[in-house]
């Protein structure tokens, strides 16, 4: 295995992550046309859905940028874009359903969650970290050094992979407060759903992107003990 075969394993990797950002954003401006019935802004809505869920001290804020909405358990406030937090669009209320969605998990002390937040400050140094440390073993012919990259790196596979169900549950709980609470009418949900599937699929797209990241750096690895 040369050097650059690898190199090949992202590929996939990077088209899946086109596809799946391409998606969400075409999803989300076609149902960001479409106005809910009720016809009450998002951030009231999601507002009043927390309250209901005796989770009146979440803040709501808003903020700048598309697709940027969030919720921060930290300081328990739930951030919606500018494109979200005024609108009473299908997409709005999906994406501020969603972000609601986390704030209740953090409630319930949802495993993965727990788990994400408390990995997450090792992400970022491994993410920052593994390429360089690995690159440096490689170049050195340092086995150890190589090792440490691979397990940095492994560091973001398993934040990527934890995220999954934790996107997952949040837009499940989206749903069902969107739809017990008539916020929503039968109709609007299939376009909430689609949403919410297409925003899924971007954290599904990074965890694929990850493993083949991984998959590389292990090529890459044995390739050279075998020289
Ligand atoms: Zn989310």
């Amino acid at each position: 295995m040369g050097f650059d075969t690898g190199i090949l394993l992202l590929i996939p990797g990077l088209l899946i992550g086109l596809w799946a950002q391409f998606r969400v954003k075409s999803t989300f401006s076609k149902f960001s046309k479409v106005h809910t019935l009720a016809g009450i802004p998002a951030s009231q809505s999601v507002a009043d859905m927390l309250r209901r869920e005796n989770m009146g001290g979440v803040k709501i804020e808003r903020t700048s940028g598309t697709l940027t909405d969030h919720f921060d358990p930290g300081s328990d406030t739930l951030r919606l874009s500018d494109s979200v937090f005024a609108s009473d669009s299908v997409a709005a209320l999906g994406i501020a359903a969603h972000e609601a969605g986390h704030a209740l998990q953090k409630m319930d002390n949802y495993a993965p969650l727990a788990i994400r937040s408390a990995v997450v400050p090792s992400v970022k140094i491994g993410s920052n970290l593994a390429w360089p440390i690995f690159l440096v073993g490689l170049i050195a012919n340092w086995e150890p050094l190589m090792f440490a990259g691979i397990v940095l790196f492994a560091l973001v596979v398993l934040f990527s992979l934890i995220s999954l169900p934790v996107e997952f549950d949040a837009s499940r709980r989206a749903l069902k407060m969107l739809s017990e609470g008539g916020y929503i009418t039968e109709e609007e949900r299939t376009g909430v759903k689609r949403v919410l599937s297409a925003a899924a699929m971007t954290y599904v797209a990074t965890a694929i992107a990850a493993i083949l990241q991984l998959l590389r750096l292990l090529l890459l690895a044995n390739g050279r003990r075998r020289r």
